[in-house]
C-alpha cells in the first residue's frame, strides 16, 4: 500500500511521492525556547517522530532528511529574559535542554539536524536581500517588510479571505506597513535588545523568515513536507510559503503540508496564555513518558485530543499488557522481525495512530495464544517492530513492570517472603505480600517457587 498523507495545500489525502526517494526531506517547525514545554507542544513532536520512523522504514534511515528548528531569537525571549533577568543566551539554554529532555522522555527521536535561529542569521539577511531586489519587500521606518499584494496567490494554504487575514491573530497594524497585511522581514533592536548589523541597521528577524532561511540551508529549496500544529497555518506557514517561492523564483516551497491538531483542555486549546496547561513535566511526575506517548498516540493527529487523568491510566494499562506479554513469552527473539500488517497498514494511511494501536492489540492477542516455542517467537518479533514503528515497546519489559527506584528493597522483601514459604510460615509470607500490595505492588507466584512483581495500576 502507498503512503497517504492529508494535504493542508490541497484539505485533501494524498499518495506521498518525494521528490528524490534517496532524499527525503522533512521539515518541521520547532520550539521557541524560552518556558517549559506542555503536553500540547509534544503533539507534533511525537506526530512527526512517528512519521519520520515509518518513512525511514519505507526509503531506508540513510535516505530521509529530518530538520527541526529551534527559535532562540523572539520578542518571547527578550520579554521573559526582561521578566527574570537571566541573561537571553542562558535562557534558551537551559530551555532548549529542558526540551530536548522531555521530548527524549517521550521516546522521540531526535532529527537528523536541529537548525538554530541565531546561527543563520546571515542566510536570513542573504534571503530578505533577494526579496527586497525582486520587490517582494520594501524598507519602511527601519523595518523591511513583505509586501504580500506582490504574491497574487498568497493567501492559498489558509484560504482565508483578506479581512480575515488582517483580522488574524499576530498581524499587527503598523502606520509603516503599505498593507495591512504585510509582515516583518527583519525589524531594528533597541540598545538593550539583542540585534545583528545589517544593511539596514541593527536588528533581528522576524518569526517566519528564521524558518524559511534555515529550510533553505539544509534541506534546499523545496521540501517534500513540512509540518506543526494548526495554529502555524495562518500566519507563520503560509508567510513562509510566501517568503521562499518569492525568493526562489515562484518554484515551490512545500508539497505536503501536515498540521496536528490541538491538545484541548474541556474543549479548550492547551496554551500558556489561557494558563490551562499541564507541563510535560508535570505529565511525567505521574506517568512514565511511554505512557504519555501512548496517550497521545490514541488519537488520530487531525482530531482534537482532550487530556485527561483517565486518558493516562487507560495507556498506562495498555502497556502492562504488553510488557506482561513480551515477560512471559520467554522465546528468543529474532533478530528483525516485520511490523504486523495490520499496523503498517494503519499508519500508512495518513498515520492512523489509534488504528495501528488497534492492530498491535491483534498481535498482541495472537502471542497471548501461540501455541509453539516458534509461533512465539515470530509474533513477538512482530510485536516489537510493530511497537518500534509507533516508538512504543522497546523497553525491558522488567524494567517496565517494576519501574520506580525502589527495586532493590523490594527483591529483598520477596527474597525474605520466599524464605518465610519455604519454612511454611504463612502468615509471615502473607504479611509481606500484605505490605507490599498497599504499596501498590502485586507478587505473582510462579510454579517453579519464584515470584515476579509488578506495580499495579
Ligand atoms: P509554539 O512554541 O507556541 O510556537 O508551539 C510549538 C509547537 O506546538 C507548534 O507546532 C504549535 O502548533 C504546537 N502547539 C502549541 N499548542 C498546542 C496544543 N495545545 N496542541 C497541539 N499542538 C500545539
Ligand atoms: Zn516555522
Amino acid at each position: 500500500m502507498p503512503l497517504v498523507l492529508h494535504n493542508t495545500l490541497t484539505r485533501r489525502k494524498e499518495v506521498f511521492a518525494p521528490l528524490d526517494a534517496r532524499r527525503v526531506r522533512m521539515y518541521v517547525c520547532g520550539p521557541t525556547v524560552y518556558d517549559l514545554p506542555h503536553i500540547g507542544n509534544a503533539r507534533p513532536v511525537i506526530v512527526f517522530d512517528v512519521l519520520y520512523r515509518l518513512l525511514r522504514r519505507l526509503y531506508g534511515a540513510a535516505h530521509v532528511c529530518y530538520a527541526r528548528n529551534i527559535t532562540d531569537i523572539d520578542d518571547k525571549i527578550i520579554a521573559r529574559a526582561k521578566e527574570t533577568g537571566e541573561p537571553i543566551r542562558d535562557l534558551t539554554e537551559r530551555t532548549a535542554t529542558i526540551f530536548h529532555e522531555d521530548v527524549a522522555a517521550l521516546g522521540t527521536v531526535p532529527p537528523d539536524i536541529e537548525p538554530r535561529a541565531t546561527d543563520h542569521i546571515p542566510q536570513m539577511i542573504r534571503m530578505i536581500e533577494t526579496l527586497i531586489a525582486s520587490r517582494h519587500a520594501y524598507i519602511a521606518d527601519h523595518h523591511v517588510l513583505f509586501a504580500v499584494t506582490s504574491m497574487s496567490d498568497y493567501g492559498r494554504l489558509s484560504r482565508r479571505s483578506r479581512d480575515e487575514m488582517i483580522a488574524g491573530a499576530r498581524v499587527e497594524v503598523a502606520p509603516y506597513k503599505r498593507d495591512p497585511a504585510d509582515f516583518v522581514l527583519w525589524k531594528p533592536s533597541a540598545p538593550d535588545q539583542p540585534g545583528w548589523d545589517s544593511p539596514w541597521g541593527r536588528g533581528r528577524p522576524g518569526w517566519h523568515i528564521e524558518c524559511s532561511a534555515m529550510s533553505e540551508a539544509h534541506l534546499g529549496e523545496t521540501l517534500d513536507i513540512h509540518g506543526g500544529g494548526i495554529d502555524l497555518i495562518f500566519p507563520h506557514h503560509e508567510n513562509e510559503i510566501a517568503q521562499s517561492v518569492c525568493a526562489h523564483g515562484g518554484r515551490p516551497f512545500a508539497r505536503y503540508w501536515l498540521h496536528n491538531e490541538f491538545v484541548v483542555v474541556e474543549g479548550e486549546k492547551m496554551s500558556k496564555s489561557l494558563g490551562n496547561f499541564l507541563t510535560i513535566r508535570d505529565v511525567l511526575a505521574e506517568a512514565p513518558g511511554e505512557a504519555a506517548r501512548y496517550a497521545m498516540l490514541m488519537s488520530h493527529y487531525r482530531d482534537p485530543l482532550d487530556w485527561t487523568a483517565d486518558r493516562l491510566t487507560e495507556a498506562r494499562r495498555a502497556l502492562d499488557r504488553f510488557y506482561l506479554a513480551l515477560r512471559q513469552a520467554e522465546a528468543p527473539v529474532p533478530a528483525a522481525g516485520d511490523a504486523p500488517q495490520g499496523v503498517r497498514a494503519a499508519l500508512e494511511d495518513d498515520l492512523n495512530t489509534p488504528l495501528a494501536l488497534a492492530a498491535l492489540h491483534d498481535a498482541l492477542g495472537a502471542l497471548n495464544k501461540a501455541g509453539n516455542t516458534a509461533e512465539k517467537a515470530r509474533l513477538k518479533a512482530e510485536l516489537l517492530a510493530g511497537g518500534a514503528l509507533l516508538g512504543l515497546l522497546q523497553q525491558d519489559p522488567q524494567a517496565w513492570l517494576q519501574g520506580g527506584g525502589e527495586a532493590s528493597e523490594i527483591d529483598a522483601l520477596i527474597a525474605e517472603r520466599n524464605a518465610a514459604r519455604r519454612a511454611r510460615n504463612f502468615p509471615r509470607a502473607d504479611d509481606i505480600r500484605t505490605r507490599l500490595a498497599m504499596r501498590g505492588i502485586v507478587l505473582e507466584d510462579k510454579p517453579d517457587g519464584t515470584t515476579d512483581w509488578r506495580r499495579a495500576t
